[in-house]
């Protein structure tokens, strides 16, 4: 067995593990339960057990592991390898996960937040090798992103960097849950597509494929939306429109600032393919400057929900190799 690195997703709903070779290919994966209503020491103590479990199932000894990568939803203490607090599970607090993963497995052990690990997996393994500056944004319920430059993860001076979601593209705008208004996200997410559809619903009183699916699942997601804009609603198609029009805003502004090879879009509104990236695509050519051709490409991530974990395992190669 050559050696390899463990990446280690933590989610609030699912664990994923993973080695990653030398050469950035796959060589065992494992997903287990979050097991969320233990606390910190359960989740901690799965977190060692599936990596000891995936180690044992592929063959590897500990001899042969170079590395641990974690992929943790923060706010993080990067440095301390402390995860400060995480909104999924609300016993987090001040958890030296870094520390304890790694003196528990006894292998050296670096801590990333999940969403940059995520464009470190799409910019090593996915949609955005060989590129030299990528984007990626993930469009969920809130847009997280991160930056990879020359190889390397931009996070900013303090750490808290790379925060496409909140770039403000409407001063005055929806307050977001940060303190500031008219944040990316709150126009949009994933979850602002549906919001925006429910209020047309709601406020303007339109006729819409969308109030029956309201009334029958008491909810609405962009899924719903996208399906009802294919089947010709006009309303669900301003829903969907505008959420990707501001969209389009982030990505010029993201452009301007740092002239990416490559905008990477991940997260559950990615699934609609086309459905995304063509009107993404005709926004962006409509809003980018004319001073110099469009060079910056859009495109859909690869590696789906396994970015991160793979992004993990990359950033242990990283520090590690
Ligand atoms: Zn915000």
């Amino acid at each position: 067995m050559s050696r390899v690195c463990i990446g280690i997703d933590l989610g609030g709903t699912f664990i994923k593990f993973a080695l990653l070779d030398e050469s950035m290919s796959l060589a065992g994966a494992l997903q287990l339960p979050t097991p969320a209503s233990a606390g910190p020491d359960g989740v901690i103590e799965t977190m060692i057990s599936g990596a000891t479990e995936l180690l044992d199932r592929e063959g590897v000894s500990a001899g042969d592991v170079v590395g641990v990568g974690i992929g943790s939803p923060g706010p993080l203490d990067l440095d301390a390898g402390v995860v400060i607090g995480t909104p999924n599970m609300s016993d987090f607090v001040n958890v030296p996960l870094r520390d304890r993963v790694g003196d528990g497995l006894g292998i050296q052990t670096v801590l990333e937040n999940d969403a940059n690990a995520a464009a470190l997996g799409e910019y090593l393994c996915g949609s955005g090798k060989g590129t030299d500056v990528m984007v990626m944004l993930t469009l969920g319920t809130g847009v997280g992103g991160g930056i990879v430059i020359a190889g390397n993860l931009a996070r900013g001076a303090h750490g808290i960097g790379a925060e496409p979601g909140h770039l403000i593209v409407e001063p005055d705008g929806e307050q977001c849950p940060c303190g500031q208004r008219g944040c990316l996200e709150r126009y949009a997410s994933a979850s602002a597509v549906a919001r925006y559809a429910r209020q047309l619903i709601e406020r303007e009183n339109r006729k819409s494929i969308l109030t029956e699916v309201l009334g029958r699942k008491g909810d609405l997601d962009a899924a719903d939306v996208n399906e009802a804009r294919r089947a010709g609603d006009d309303l669900a198609a301003e829903a969907w429109d505008r959420a990707i029009s501001y969209l389009a805003v982030g990505c010029v502004s993201i452009t301007r600032l740092l002239d990416p090879d490559l905008i990477v879009l991940g997260g559950g509104m990615a699934k609609a393919g086309d459905d995304l990236t063509e009107p993404l695509r005709r926004h962006f050519t409509r809003l980018h400057w004319t001073i110099d051709t469009q060079k910056t490409v859009l495109a859909l991530a690869s590696l789906g929900n396994d970015a991160g974990v793979i992004g993990a395992a990359g950033n242990a190669w990283k520090q590690f190799g």
